[in-house]
């Protein structure tokens, strides 16, 4: 070992630990509540977390994989047909997944399996005594109080903030603040669409006019109930992300075509009226968003990268197609999801001349852990603090995200003893780098301190 190196393994050695005691604040995840969780029943097989569709990817047969969902989750993906209960064992399971195991087992989505099952059940790898061992002593960790356990006690996550359909299906807790999620109120094709909206607001929509005052009414009230932000995510894979200014009749007619379709309840009454004859309506609505999100001071959350849990789809997430936004709504705010992985260069110099455009770099870290670390580094230097969210675990099974916590502390520490041992920034600078992108910088953006923390924190 040269000396360089042993520098910055003592630099590395004295940062580690700093940045263990940082209280993190979770900037994107997808955790139900915690009585939803208690009720799924998962098997060892929810510990695969995005390697699903990696080990799709390798070569496992996708009628194979719908191991671990429910009807509910496998009708809601559209995956075409429903197979019907699985009844395969876990060890069933994990005979057919292991074939592909090594070649995915070094990925950083098999990395975060890997890290909690080692945090979990103390294994370091799957194999057939693991499996067996994490099925007998699962059902152990299903508990309540078991968000507040492994979350906020054991990993110092302060807060979760969780993207939900609805504030009653994942309402603020101690531990999760809500982020709405609005393309299910955009993205309208049927009279189901409408009708959900006006089942929460208890109000007629008949026109454009009492569609928006729906939405608006849903906005304060989901405000006053502790939503603290808005997530965007379908529209890239879907249509361009312009959302150029609409006009107001051909929005009402395009959302008029919708009411035209046959009764509710009746024959033809689920028939959609097609994406692409909402634009004008999609257009007109998500600008209205934006100025309502300026209106309430909520961040709108976007998704501007390669698409999740996908198993094929369009690569048209550059966030340089939301330049018109940025550009029109100077006082909104917007944070990119997935730091616009592949277009990351790019997303670091719209940041970096946008003040309303920050960096959430959470999946980052499991896409391409590599990437996670090179951009960090680039941005510390090159980009103000408090514009870089680095961590959000991104996941759908709560015990994922410990691990999530653990990978991005190591991986932050790795990147500022770098800049330390050469000389970019001084110890005590990189802890202060370290708490804005792991803590300060979300709790202020989400304004938890006045939204989340005195009501439910
Ligand atoms: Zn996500």
């Amino acid at each position: 070992m040269n000396a360089e190196a042993r520098d910055r393994r003592g630099i590395y050695d004295s940062l580690r630990p700093e940045i263990e005691d940082i209280h993190l604040v979770d900037a994107h995840n997808h955790l139900p509540s915690e009585e939803a969780w208690l009720e799924s029943e998962p098997d060892w097989t929810a510990f695969l977390g995005y390697l699903v569709t990696d080990l799709a990817n390798a070569g496992l047969p996708r009628d194979e994989l719908m191991m671990g969902l429910t009807a509910d989750e496998r009708w809601r993906l559209d995956y075409g047909h429903d197979p019907g209960p699985d009844t395969r064992s876990p060890e069933e399971k994990w005979q057919i997944i292991k074939p592909y195991w090594p070649y995915v087992r070094h990925m950083g989505s098999a990395d975060v399996t890997r890290t909690a099952l080692k945090i979990t059940f103390g294994h370091d790898d799957l194999c057939d005594e693991a499996i067996a061992d994490i099925q007998d002593r699962l059902p152990e960790l299903m508990k309540p109080g078991a968000y507040r356990k492994h979350l906020k006690e054991e990993c110092k996550i302060d807060c979760v903030l969780s993207v939900t359909q609805a504030l009653e299906e994942c309402p603020p807790t101690d531990v999760m603040a809500p982020q709405l999620f609005t393309d299910t109120y955009v993205a309208v094709e049927k009279r189901r669409d409408i009708f959900r909206l006006e089942q929460s607001t208890g109000r007629n929509i008949y026109s454009l006019k009492t569609f928006l005052e729906a939405l608006d009414a849903l906005l304060e009230d989901s405000v006053e109930r502790g939503m603290v932000g808005m997530k965007w995510h379908i529209w890239a894979y879907l249509r361009d992300m312009d959302f150029d200014v609409a006009n107001e009749y051909e929005a009402a007619r395009a959302l008029d075509k919708i009411l035209q379709m046959p009764a509710r309840g009746g024959a033809g009454a689920s028939t959609a009226v097609g994406f692409n004859e909402m634009r004008p309506f999609q257009n007109l609505v998500q600008n209205h968003l934006v100025q309502r999100s300026i209106d309430l001071d909520l961040p709108v959350q976007i998704h501007a990268a390669t698409l999740g849990a996908s198993y094929g789809g369009q690569l048209k997430g550059d966030p340089k197609a939301l330049i018109q936004l940025f550009l029109r709504y100077p006082e909104a705010r917007f944070d990119i999801l997935h730091a616009a992985y592949p277009w990351t260069r790019e997303l670091g110099a719209l940041t970096h001349i946008f003040p309303n455009v920050y960096i959430n770099m959470s999946w980052l870290d499991i896409l391409s852990p590599v990437s996670y670390k090179a951009f960090l580094r680039d941005w510390l230097t090159g980009i103000p603090l408090n514009k870089i969210f680095a961590y959000g675990a991104d996941q759908f099974f709560m015990l994922l995200t410990p691990a999530c916590a653990k990978r991005v502390r190591d991986f932050v520490a790795e990147v500022l003893a770098d800049l330390v041992a050469d000389g970019e920034m001084a110890e005590e600078d990189a802890l202060f780098a370290a708490d804005c992108i792991l803590r300060k910088n979300a709790w202020e953006y989400w304004k938890l301190a006045e939204r989340w923390e005195g009501r439910y924190g």
